[in-house]
This record gives structure tokens, C-alpha cells and sequence, in this order.
């Protein structure tokens, strides 16, 4: 009987996160991908979501993922959400620091990894209104950080504050406070990121 319990509750969990993650409008290859759902069981999750709660409308989004980490430096506010957003990582364990910097602590498709990356994103969302992150942007942003190839996070090199870096841009790193007349990436620092 205990075996089938646990089943019956890592299904539940299952759904419960395949339902967390339409509500932030995630994709369906994204909701597959955390979840292990087929597309079927995710159409119906999202049909019955629908029927349940016609109050707000859950958009659906189709076509390619985020990719472009060009997007985290297009002005300086987003660049300042996404900092938030990598410090919600940290303090959700979904990133640690490792020898070498930063690195992922997550498994794809573990239920618990993906409720901790819901949770980051929630906190994030109360933090900021509007907040300019989707939540696929989120996530790419996660995997980004967690590969180290393209997007790195760094200190300012003035003050000490937390910023995203661009690993292949090789521009120098600081915030608006310490360079307000720099015209390459401007940041602002994040309160959450102080002291990690
Ligand atoms: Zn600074």
C-alpha cells in the first residue's frame, strides 16, 4: 500500500506543478520538461484550469523559447529585476557558489527543483509591479547562469555590488551608481543580493 501512496502523492505533486506552471504561463515544452506530463495531460491540465478559473486570462505562448541573453541588459530596470531574480536562485539553492563561481544546483525535471524555481519566481513577482521578467525568461535565465558560457555573475568592481555579467561582451563591470555615464550596461544594485 505505501508504494502506491507515494505514487498517488508524487502524482499529485506532479499535477500541482504542471498547474503552477500554466497559471505562469510557461510553455508546454517547459511544463513537459519540469513535470514529466505528456502534452495531452497538460492540454487537459490546462483545459480544467480554464473551466475552473475564467477570472483571469492564462495566455498560452507558442513558438521558440527565450535564448538571447541580450535581453537581461536591454535597459537598466531589467538588468536590475534580473539580478533580483539570480539572487532568489541562490537563496532557493537553485544556484550555489562553487570553486569556480557560481554554478547550478538543480536537476531538470526534478518536482522539487521546479517548485523551488516557481517559488523564486513568486517572490520575484511580489517584489516588482510590473515585473518584466516572464516567467520563461526566468528560467532561461536559471540555465543560463547554471551553463557559465554566456552569462556570469560578477561584483561591481567599484562598490561591491552584485550584477550580471556578459560573458563574451568582456565589457567592464559596474553599476549606474558607480558609473552613471557609462553607456554600455547600466545596473542598479539589488537589496536582496547584498551580503551573498
Ligand atoms: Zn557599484
Amino acid at each position: 500500500m505505501r508504494v502506491s501512496d507515494d505514487r498517488y502523492t508524487r502524482d499529485r505533486a506532479r499535477l500541482d506543478l504542471g498547474l503552477r506552471l500554466i497559471r505562469h504561463e510557461a510553455r508546454t515544452c517547459t511544463i513537459r520538461l519540469w513535470t514529466g506530463l505528456s502534452d495531452d495531460r497538460i492540454r487537459k491540465l490546462y483545459r480544467s484550469y480554464v473551466k475552473d478559473d475564467d477570472g483571469r486570462a492564462v495566455l498560452r505562448h507558442r513558438g521558440r523559447s527565450p535564448r538571447r541573453i541580450a535581453f537581461f541588459f536591454r535597459n537598466a530596470e531589467v538588468h536590475f529585476q534580473a539580478v533580483q531574480l539570480a539572487s532568489l536562485f541562490l537563496m532557493y539553492e537553485l544556484l550555489g557558489s562553487g570553486p569556480r563561481g557560481i554554478e547550478g544546483r538543480y536537476r531538470v525535471g526534478s518536482l522539487e527543483a521546479g517548485t523551488m524555481l516557481c517559488l523564486a519566481f513568486e517572490g520575484y513577482q511580489e517584489l516588482h509591479s510590473p515585473a518584466l521578467i516572464s516567467f520563461e525568461h526566468a528560467w532561461f535565465l536559471l540555465a543560463a547562469l547554471a551553463r557559465r558560457v554566456e552569462l556570469g555573475v560578477a561584483r561591481c568592481e567599484s562598490c561591491g555590488g552584485m550584477l550580471l555579467e556578459d560573458l563574451l561582451a568582456r565589457r567592464r563591470v559596474a553599476c549606474e551608481d558607480c558609473m552613471p555615464s557609462w553607456s554600455g550596461v547600466r545596473a542598479r544594485h539589488a537589496p536582496v543580493a547584498q551580503g551573498i
